[in-house]
């Protein structure tokens, strides 16, 4: 008996040793625990909460808002990523609200006009002039314009147009177009090509381009008023250029007027006549062919625009 009790002795203090050792054990890593999650939890819920924060902020319109970069690298990637999202926003609403004060600017200055010239006709009878009715004949004009540039622009850029692709002969359609404009007789448009080609494309919309092109070219053209076109054909691509010698548009400007509304010179007299879309149309409609475009320009020189299009197959292989 005695020397069975020695022998369990040792047994019992061990588990005694052993469970105190747990307890301490597991109290250190409770109280581990505990503080690793605190710390994750500010790391992460904490900037999450402050995103959630701003993101309300974003939601009720306030663009300004910024988004803290902080915290776990994914968290952080999010929060730049709604800081971008927040800039394009912004970008977004500011363009509207240009184009609803550049629609109205534009639309109420002819209809005063209308409306001007009609109650004086109306009022005083020595008024009732051919002069008088043209005004309001040009004015009309200058709306029916610009309301088909905004449907054309705004149908172009809802990419609710389908291209309506033929193949045909792009120096045909270009002769076509400058015989319209034969009755300009003070303006002259060389045409230099070296060959007729054909291209699978819009031809409605193509010409469009090119009608574009020249209309502005004969806006600004300069004292000699030629407007030069030339069709060049070099490695299955057609290009199609359009020069004038005009004032010239200055190299910061250069990429700014393709964009809608965009006016170099707003003050100016001649600003008055376009509707500062003609550009975003051509930039849209050479955008769904795929085709390159760009202008070059030296001030007091003039400006060369042009434009590229693929070769129609059959032409590339011949
Ligand atoms: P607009 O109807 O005003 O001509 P566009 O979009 O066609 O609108 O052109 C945008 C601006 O680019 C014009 O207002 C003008 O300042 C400039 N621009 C376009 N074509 C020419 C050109 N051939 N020579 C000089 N400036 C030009």
């Amino acid at each position: 008996m005695v020397m069975l009790e020695s022998e369990i002795t040792p047994v019992d203090s061990t588990v005694e040793t052993l469970k105190i050792q747990l307890l301490c054990v597991t109290a250190v890593m409770l109280l581990l625990g505990g503080a690793l999650a605190l710390v994750i939890a500010r790391k992460i819920a904490g900037p999450l909460t402050a995103i959630n924060e701003s993101a309300k902020e974003l939601a009720r319109g306030d663009y300004s808002i910024r988004f803290a970069e902080e915290g776990t690298r994914e968290v952080s990637e999010l929060a730049h990523t709604l800081n971008y999202a927040a800039e394009e926003l912004s970008k977004v609403e500011g363009l509207r609200r240009e184009l609803l004060a550049n629609v109205s600017h534009d639309l109420r200055t002819p209809l005063t006009m209308i409306r001007g010239y009609s109650e004086v006709m109306r009022d005083l009878p020595g008024e009732n002039t051919p002069e008088n009715v043209q005004t309001i004949i040009d004015e009309t004009e200058r709306l029916t314009e610009l309301v088909n540039d905004l449907l054309d622009l705004s149908r172009l850029e809802a990419g609710v147009v389908a291209l309506d692709k033929t193949t045909f002969n792009l120096t045909e359609s270009i002769r076509a177009i400058l015989k319209r404009y034969d009755k300009l007789a003070d303006y002259s448009f060389p045409f230099y090509a070296d060959g007729d080609v054909t291209v699978t494309a819009d031809e409605l919309k193509i010409s469009q381009v090119v009608y574009n092109l020249v209309n502005n070219a004969i806006t600004y053209a300069g004292e000699d008023k030629v407007i030069s076109l030339r069709q060049t054909v070099e490695g299955g691509k057609v290009r199609v250029s359009v020069s004038d010698t005009g004032e010239g548009i200055p190299a910061d400007k250069l990429r700014d007027i393709w964009e809608r509304y965009y006016k170099v010179d707003k003050e100016h007299k001649r600003a008055q006549v376009g509707t500062g879309l003609g550009l975003s149309i051509v930039k849209n409609i050479l955008d769904m062919h795929g085709g390159a475009y760009g202008v070059e320009s030296t001030l007091g020189q003039g400006s060369t625009f042009w434009f590229e299009l693929p070769l129609a197959q059959s032409e590339e292989k011949v």
